[in-house]
């Protein structure tokens, strides 16, 4: 039995999870909410994770109903992300750790995103979409590493769905892009009485056409590429149901299985810290306190993946 608590920190969010053996016994999180128009600035997103670490980190022991003696190992995001916020997160770990007396283990983000979405839907191995705030990523498992088939070089979608909605002062309310999914849903109700005028509804639903069919196009290159009959889609804008409902008429024109997780587990999150750390710290990896540095760029191919037994 491993017990692995996980802390995530990278962006808006602040999160601690904790997974025994494939089981997410808790998984709190709190948001950094900006008013519409405004972005979430490091510093500011940094104050407001450390107001609130040790109340998550409370929650989750006491929603797990697990003493810090019973933890086997403290993971915590070592990059990629937003600095401030990271720093705040990797000290609270290293504190922790020591307090504890426990290993501790930097984590690869969007190796967490992976491992998560692995582990709630089954995918064995899937061409992954991993598509979020900081990253789009289209990714496959080959000779121990995630590689990059695909990736946007200018903007995130998540990022681009986000300054989208700051100009049209779409509240950031449980987040920019749950919001414009709904907007762009009621576009599409109203379509038929075409009125002639542009509404911000018709610029969301637009938008998401456009973007979203850019990203199953992609995705659908390299499953042909590899061979592959499963998609994964994770991070922060892989909860979009419009986006799931597009991949999966790709993938069932290709006879593919798709996988996607909901918001507990698509946005970013403390647990999915935890699953990639329980994989590496059972493959028998650990960070030593003088490296557990943090790295604003970490990219998803650096991490040598190695599975336990
Ligand atoms: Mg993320």
């Amino acid at each position: 039995m491993t017990i692995v608590i996980g802390f995530e920190g990278s962006a808006n969010k602040i999160g601690v999870g904790i997974i025994k053996d494939g089981v997410v016994l808790s998984n709190p999180r709190r948001t950094y909410i900006t008013p519409p128009g405004q972005g979430f600035l490091p510093r500011d997103t940094a104050k407001h994770h450390q107001a609130c670490v040790l109340d998550v980190t409370s929650e989750a022991l006491d929603l797990a109903g697990i003493k810090p003696q019973e933890i086997d190992c403290i993971a915590y995001t070592k990059g990629p992300g937003m600095g401030a916020p990271l720093v705040c997160v990797a000290i609270v770990a290293r504190t922790l750790s020591q307090l504890w007396k426990k290993p501790l283990l930097g984590i690869n983000h969007c190796i967490g995103h992976i491992e998560m979405g692995r582990l709630i839907t089954g995918a064995i191995n899937p061409t992954v979409l991993y598509v979020s705030g900081g990253n789009t990523q289209v990714i496959a498992y080959s000779e121990r590493r995630y590689r990059i088939f695909g990736e946007t070089i200018d903007i995130a979608v998540g990022n681009c769905l986000d300054r989208f909605a700051r100009v049209l002062k779409i509240s950031n309310d449980p987040s920019p892009g749950f919001n414009i999914e709904q907007m762009a849903k009621r576009e599409a109700a109203h379509r038929m009485l075409a009125t002639g005028d542009c509404t911000p509804e018709d610029l969301c639903f637009s938008l998401q056409e456009t973007v979203f069919a850019m990203l199953v196009e992609t995705t659908e290159r390299a499953m042909a590429h590899c061979g592959s009959e499963e998609v994964l889609i994770v991070g922060g804008v892989g909860c979009n149901l419009r986006l799931q409902e597009m991949m999966a008429a790709m993938c069932e024109a290709r006879g593919a299985k798709i996988f996607a997780t909901d918001e507990r587990f698509c946005i970013d999150n403390g647990a999915m810290i935890a699953q990639a750390g329980w994989e590496m710290f059972r493959a028998g990896h650990v960070t030593a306190l003088e490296d557990s540095w943090i790295t604003q760029r970490y990219r998803t191919d650096e991490v040598e993946v190695t599975c336990g037994s």
